[in-house]
Order: structure tokens, then sequence, then C-alpha cells
């Protein structure tokens, strides 16, 4: 099964609800320009190993085009076409000005010494550096499945390097540690946004939820997650320490099940010491898709694309489907299920880690921290409208918690939740507008975002 060419399903389907021309939807449907790459690299027994990597990237009506590198041993050219395409729709819907791109590295990072694994990266860097793949106003990449700080830092040191350090080149890419140009934040960031999603969801959108028959306070839901990444991970956490009880959790190992929630912190450490999360209750299963198939509230794909088929969309029980994984849902089982399950588009609940890229970016380009210049400047703000309160009322009040100006993490975790429920708001408005499904909704909106700024820009001739 391709996955370019389910996401391309959805696309032809939400094209129905599209007042645009259809050649011009065509144009944005396919992706601009992919880069494929052959290397070799010598392991540190002497032996020579070729490396495949790709570089997708999908639309150019924005620049720099955007999304992240996956290393795993079963990506591929079809897999990172996908994504980029997702990556375009899910930078549109979330008014972030990047066009979509994603990158592909083969292997099994688990399988590679850390110096065999830090010569991959660079040399992946620079053969994106050589045919003109990466930098700041070009194409920035980010983390993905089996990347994270320690490569982003890996393609800076690189880039910085091939370039001469040019004076922007921090925004060559986005998800570095914060010693290096990152920003507080970015690394739960896809976890927090999605759980900000679920909390804005339960707790002011009531009225969608009715409409699926789900009638809990959050408090009470249940929830299931696989994958136990970046993302589940950390959604689980948010989640946990929220009191959410979570029956379920699984990983490539399997299933872990508890009926009175399982502890995420304890978990966490478990699957850190033992390399996955079987084993870690008694009741558990080696099958990882066993996850899905739960009497929860909410079930979380958090992994893979399309787990979420037609050969299980029977066995799915959970009222509430909150796509965390890019593509977890086929088109035809998304078409079966949607009339009966509230299904929460990926493009939309995990744009949480993209979206605090762009703010990454956007401190690498202005060269400060946010907050920095007027942190001080509120605080002492603060003070004099307490100083006046306290002249007028006779009282005095105290002011030690509601004293400080903010910090960087702080206005990056309201930026985020700004844009997921603005984001959400306006795919729920929608799908009312034009009475469809959000995910379709979510679509419709990315393809007339994106199809105006192609028609404003005209074609180059
Ligand atoms: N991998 C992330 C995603 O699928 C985005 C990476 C980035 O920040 O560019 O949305």
């Amino acid at each position: 099964m391709s996955f370019f060419k389910e996401v391309n399903s959805f696309i032809d389907y939400a094209t129905n609800y599209v007042k645009t021309d259809k050649k011009l939807l065509d144009l944005i449907k396919q992706y601009k320009s992919v880069l494929s790459i052959t290397f070799p690299i010598k392991r540190d027994n002497g032996e020579i190993e070729t490396i495949y990597g790709w570089r997708a990237q999908h639309s150019f009506h924005k620049l720099p085009t955007k999304g992240g590198i996956r290393i795993s041993e079963d990506v591929n050219l079809d897999e990172v076409m996908a994504l980029s395409a997702l990556m375009s729709y899910k930078c549109a819907i979330m008014d972030i000005p990047f066009g979509g791109a994603k990158g592909g590295i083969k292997i099994n990072p688990k399988k590679y010494s850390l110096n065999e694994l830090e010569k991959i990266i660079r040399r992946y860097t620079f053969e994106l550096y050589r045919k003109n793949f990466i930098g700041p106003a070009i194409d920035v990449p980010g983390p993905d499945m089996g990347s994270g700080e320690r490569e982003m830092a890996w393609i800076l040191d690189t880039y910085a390097t091939l370039s001469n350090r040019e004076v922007d080149y921090l925004a060559c890419v986005t998800g570095k540690p914060i010693e290096q140009g990152g920003i507080r934040g970015r690394k739960y960031a896809t976890g927090l946004g999605a759980f900000y999603v679920i909390e804005y969801l339960f707790n002011e959108r009531k009225d969608i939820l009715k409409k699926f028959n789900v009638e809990k306070d959050i408090e009470d839901i249940t929830v299931s997650i696989q994958g136990f990444g970046n993302v589940g991970y950390y959604l689980a956490k948010f989640l946990f320490d929220k009191k959410i009880k979570i029956v379920a959790i699984s990983d490539i190992t399997g299933t872990v099940f508890d009926e009175n929630g399982i502890d995420v912190d304890k978990l966490y450490e478990y699957s850190k010491e033992k390399g996955g999360v079987l084993g870690f209750t008694k009741n558990s299963s080696p099958n990882p898709n066993d996850s899905l198939f739960l009497e929860v509230d909410v079930l979380i794909p958090a992994a893979l694309e399309n787990v979420i088929n037609e050969d299980n969309i029977e066995k799915i029980k959970a009222k509430i489907i909150a796509e965390a994984a890019n593509g977890p849902t086929t088109f035809k089982a998304h078409y079966k299920l949607v009339n009966e399950k509230l299904i929460i588009p990926d493009i939309l609940f995990n744009s949480g880690g993209v979206t605090v890229s762009y703010f990454e970016y956007l401190k690498n380009l202005s060269h400060v921290r946010f907050g920095r210049l007027e942190k001080r400047l509120r605080e002492q703000n603060n003070i004099n409208l307490i100083k006046e309160i306290e002249k007028i009322t006779g009282k005095k009040i105290e002011y030690k918690n509601i004293l400080n100006g903010f910090s960087e993490e702080d206005i990056v975790r309201s930026g985020l939740y700004e844009s997921m429920v603005s984001g959400f708001n306006n795919i729920i408005q929608k799908a009312e507008e034009k009475n469809i499904d959000l995910k379709t909704a979510a679509f419709v909106l990315a393809l007339e975002k994106i199809s105006v700024s192609y028609s404003q820009l005209g074609i180059f001739p």
C-alpha cells in the first residue's frame, strides 16, 4: 500500500469541497523535488556499508520547506513523500509559513555505534548541502522518529562548517539542544500540543463530544496509547500528571495493560532499563496492536501510519481516535469510521512539534531568547500596578506569585496553546460550514490556504 497514495486519496476527497481550479489542486498534490542519496560509511570494524537516504520537498508555496528526518530500517521514498505532503498541509492549517518536507535515512539506529551514527548524519547533511537541500531559506530539517537533539546538533555543526557560519546558520535545523540554539519546550512540544487539544475538547467543546455521545469530564476518561517514543511518552506524561487514567500503552515490544491506570514515570524508567515496555505489568501482550482494540474513551495511535485499516476497524471500540502519529488511519478505514467516531486529525493533533520548531526558527533568526528583552520590564510594570492598587484600596497584596515576567518556556507554552486551539477551532468551523468531518475539513482548509498562495504568486513561466 502506497502511503503517498493514501494521503492523496484524502486530498482527492477534500477537493470536492474546495472551490479552486482543479488543475491547481493537482499541482498542489504533487511533491516538487526529491533527493535520493546513496553513500558509503566505514563501520567501526573497517567494513564499508552503503546507506540509503532521501529528502522530499512537497510544496514551495512558502519557503523554507520544513520537516523532520526519520531514521528507521523501514523508511522508504514513498513514506518520505507522503510525510512531506502531510507537513505542507499541517503547516498550512497551523498558519506556519513553511512548505512541507521530510527526510529519511534507512538504518536501524540501534545497530550502529555513536561514532557510526554521527558519520551517517554528517554525511547525509553534507549531501543535502551539496544539492542545495538545506539552509535557513531553503529547507530546515527537524526531529522525527529515530532522531532527536543529538542528531540535530550534528546537522547544525556540519552545516555551520560547510556554510562558513553564515550569519543565520543556527536556523538551518530545529529541535537542537538548548545550548546550541534550541528552544525550551521543543522536546515535549508534540505531546504537549496534543494534550492541549484533548484538554480543550473536554473542557470547552462539549458540543462536539455530545455528537458522539461522550458526556464525561476529562478526569473521568480512559485512554489507550500506541507508541512510547517522543510523542507517545510525553503525551502520556502530560495526561498522567493530570491524573487521567491510561489503561494501556504499547511500543514495538508489546502492550501493557492496567485498568487502574499506568504509572507513566515508572513505565518510562522500566522501558529505559529493559529496552521496551513489555513485562511492566503482569497483564501484558507481545502484540503492539493490542493497544488499539480496547474499550476506552480515547484511543491515541502515536506510532506508525496505516495501523487502523479495513482489516481491523471492526475491532476499534474507542469513541474518540486522536491521531498523534502521521497518517495512522487509512483512507477507507477513516470514511467507514467517521460517522460513529470522533477522529481528531493528525495534521492538527501532532502539529505541536513543528509549531514550536517554528518558534525556534524565529528565535534563531532574531538571535535572542524570547522574553529576554522585556522580562524585567514586565516585572517592574507589575510591581507598579500592584503598588497603585495597594494605594487605592489601602490593602496589602501578596504579589510574589504574580510578579514574574515571562520566561522563554512560558512564552513557548502560551504560543503553542494559542496555535493548537486556533487551529482546532478553524477546523471545527470549516467542518460545520461544509457539513463534513474534522479530517476532511482540515484538508479542505489546507488546500484553500495553499491554493490562495499559489494563485496570488502566479506561475513562473
Ligand atoms: N517530525 C515532526 C512532524 O512530523 C516535525 C519536525 C519539525 O519540527 O520540523 O510534524
